[in-house]
């Protein structure tokens, strides 16, 4: 049996979408990225909603509109994808690399550690979909001494006076904390709709605005609107009606907006997302966690608490003391059967470019000892009970046989 890792979810609504934006007349940014945005908006509860063409832009954009530049820090988990770090560089800044704890995400212990006078922004990973402690993370940037340390620098820094959260919910699209979903835990969430997440649009990114008084999170979106268009005054559709020629470039902006050809395949999805997509993911979740429940080698994804639930995003399964040469012969062997598995993550310290800039696995043992140990499993609605069970005994046939030849 062959079993790839995360296919697109597309069907006959996706297609049905996609052709009529390309029927349409009209392919990029316009009614259909208008219309994904207010999706996303009712779904998540957040107050305005501004998508581009990857969370990595998004990431930048909120950044930059942060004043974060040279000379500033970032708190972000050592357990994440390069994208995390990268936008952080890509502004100027420094990203600043804390450890994680057993469910995956940030060690709210190792942010109080790790702020600065020069920390302006701190950006939680929700693992794979499975929400941070955002009330910790808030509580922890309001205490008396965290707060009056904060060194405004820019006008929106002045405004807010204090350590900005930045969601990097990549993963958790759909996910729920304390009752509600993801979107409005943060200041500002960022969630990517890149082909292998849950919600895809092939490449895309949406930012979720939801900034405390006295920010006004419709000016923002359209702030970051014009900033995500070259800085443009009219877009491309306003100029494409006769008459509408003339236009300024009022700021210097970027090119990071989502065309309606791609918006089209999200809004099929947002559609069936919660009645379909979200139920099938967890299907295939518990039954994983029915079968690898029984092994005593095994340690189970963190999905359900009171208030709070996974966007099954990924099932990163953990084997119980094992090295990472044994794990990677494990996925050797579950490669030889045809399933198609992953490692979610490389801690950023083992990889090139951090080791480069002196960032040190020894300094993030959990990051370690989580990676180490770590086998994503396929988690997708096309699987079927079938297929699952071929997964199943396909990996406890990988372990037991690395396991007892010790
Ligand atoms: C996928 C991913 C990103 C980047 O998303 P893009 O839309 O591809 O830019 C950022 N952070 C995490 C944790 C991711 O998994």
């Amino acid at each position: 049996m062959n079993i790839p890792f995360s296919p697109p979810y597309i069907d006959e609504s996706v297609e049905a979408e996609v052709l009529d934006a390309l029927r349409s007349g009209w392919i990029t940014t316009g009614p259909k990225v208008k219309a994904l945005e207010q999706e996303v908006c009712k779904y998540t509860g957040a107050e305005s909603c501004l998508v581009v063409n990857s969370a990595t832009s998004a990431l930048m954009l909120v950044l930059h509109w942060y004043g974060v530049k040279k000379g500033d820090e970032v708190i972000i988990p050592a357990y994440t994808y390069c994208a995390t770090a990268l936008a952080v560089m890509h502004v100027g800044a420094t990203p600043v690399m804390v450890d994680v704890e057993d469910d995956f995400n940030i060690s709210v212990e190792k942010i109080k550690a790790a702020i600065t006078p020069k920390t302006k922004v701190i950006i939680p990973v929700d693992f794979a979909g499975w929400s941070c402690n955002y009330a910790a993370i808030h509580n922890l940037i309001n205490e008396a001494t965290i707060k009056n340390n904060f060194v405004a620098t820019s006008e929106q820094q002045k405004k807010l006076n204090r350590i900005l959260i930045l969601s990097d919910a990549a993963h958790s699209f759909g996910a729920t904390y304390n009752y509600k979903k993801l979107g409005t835990a943060a200041d500002i969430t960022v969630f990517s709709f890149h082909a292998v997440k849950n919600l895809t649009t092939a490449e895309g990114g949406a930012i979720c605005f939801h900034l405390p008084l006295p920010f006004d999170n419709n000016e923002i979106y359209s702030t970051f609107r014009l900033w995500s268009l070259n800085g443009q005054t009219k877009d491309a559709f306003s100029k494409s009606k006769a008459g509408g020629w003339k236009y300024d470039i009022v700021y210097p902006g970027f090119k990071m907006n989502m065309p309606d050809v791609l918006a089209a395949i999200g809004l099929a999805q947002i559609r069936k997302y919660d009645s379909f997509l979200l139920v099938e993911r967890k299907r295939v979740f518990e039954f994983y966690n029915n079968h690898f429940s029984k092994q005593d080698w095994a340690i189970l994804p963190p999905y359900q608490k009171e208030g709070c639930t996974s966007s099954f995003h990924l099932y990163p399964l953990r084997i119980k003391n094992i090295s990472e040469e044994q794990r990677d012969k494990i996925i050797e062997q579950i490669a030889l059967a045809g399933v198609a598995v992953n490692v979610h993550f490389q801690p950023l310290p083992l990889l090139h470019i951090f080791k480069e800039r002196n960032f040190d696995i020894t300094l993030y043992p959990k990051a370690y000892n989580n990676y180490k140990s770590e086998i994503s499993l396929p988690v997708y609605p096309q699987l079927n009970n079938n297929q699952c069970n071929y997964i199943v005994t396909t990996i406890i046939d990988a372990v037991n046989a690395i396991i007892s030849n010790e």
